[in-house]
């Protein structure tokens, strides 16, 4: 099993030490907790593929602690971009730039863009400065499993696994990043913790556009950040008391026995989504299913990252 580290000074000292020496380790971000490697490091790299069994064209996000490390990666620097680093960073907002030939194409996913983002968690910082280089960082599951918000999430995932987790406790936003590309018109390839509503203050033109990476990935299912029981969008299907049911403030369909309820506030409900589907799946239930919030809250931005979330748990495969 993974071992945990706190996050006093000599948990930090001893993580760099790990990393240093081509190890992973779990580290906590706000967003969810992450798998970090050196980003220079091909070897740790590939752990971090072998250990998710993630597909090698999915491209993994550097997380850097300071502006100027941004041209140590990226080739070219879009006229916005000072403006979103001072607005978003730190933050989950992850940026897409065309990439220095010297990133490894194993981060790249081998294309020719990176990933980059500043995280906006103390711990995590922390050891950003400490080590001084990018840190490859995808989020800390097994691929398309449920993302991890708690060091124990990062635990269940890799039961046989050795590697160190800092734990800093829960993660605040409880979602992904955004990642917006700036290479060519301004793209929001992946919906996120950042509002389409706040990115479009600064870019009035950014269009959505989300490549499903999966379909393009042979021998991969659609279906991501699903539980392992069933789980299915509810839509008028009988509920028995072996089935589980996920709310956002709406009422139970009949006869629901084991429900949870997330509210109707998506800040809310993105913090608690991913554990609240982890404890549903531990309870063994047959089916789980999710009514969704009704139409008027479905058109409102802030809830677009959850509903992307929801949909792809739900995807048959
Ligand atoms: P994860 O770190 O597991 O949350 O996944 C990272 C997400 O960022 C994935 O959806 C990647 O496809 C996306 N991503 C990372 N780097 C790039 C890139 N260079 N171009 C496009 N998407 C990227
Ligand atoms: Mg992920």
């Amino acid at each position: 099993m993974a071992h945990r580290l706190g996050t006093s000074a000599s948990d930090i000292v001893a993580a760099v030490d790990y990393l240093r020496s081509g190890g992973v380790v779990g580290v906590p971000t706000e967003t969810v907790y992450g798998l970090a490697a050196s980003a220079f490091d091909i070897d740790a790299i590939s752990e971090i593929y072998r250990l998710k069994n993630r597909p090698a064209n999915n491209p993994l996000i550097l997380h850097i602690h300071h502006p100027s490390q941004i041209e140590r990666l990226a080739d070219t620097i879009p006229e916005t971009l000072p403006q979103i680093v001072d607005q978003f960073w730190p933050g989950p907002l992850t940026v897409v730039l065309k990439a220095r030939p010297d990133v490894p194409a194993i981060v790249r996913g081998g294309g020719d863009t990176v990933g980059i983002r500043i995280p906006n968690h103390p711990t995590f910082l922390q050891l950003l400065a400490s080590i001084n280089e990018p840190l490859a960082a995808p989020s800390a599951n097994r691929s398309n499993h449920v993302s991890p918000t708690t060091a124990a999430h990062v635990e269940s995932d890799f039961p046989t696994e050795s590697f160190p987790i800092l734990d800093a406790g829960p993660t605040t936003t409880g979602l992904e990043s955004t990642v917006l590309s700036l290479v060519g018109p301004p793209t929001v390839l992946r919906l996120g913790s950042t509002s389409i509503t706040a990115l479009r203050e600064i870019l009035p033109d950014v269009t959505i556009d989300l490549p499903d990476q999966q379909i393009e990935s042979p021998g991969t299912s659609k279906r991501h950040y699903a539980p392992k029981t069933p789980f299915h969008i509810w839509s008028d299907q009988k509920i028995t008391n072996e089935d589980g049911v996920l709310l956002f403030g709406g009422p139970p369909p009949e006869q629901a026995a084991h429900v949870w309820d997330l509210g109707d506030d998506p800040t809310q409900a993105g913090k608690k989504l991913y554990a609240t589907l982890r404890e549903m799946d531990q309870t063994q239930l047959r089916v789980l299913y999710v009514v969704l919030p009704n139409e008027k809250k479905l058109m409102q931005d802030d809830w677009l990252a959850i509903m992307d979330r929801l949909r792809r748990a739900t995807q048959s495969k």
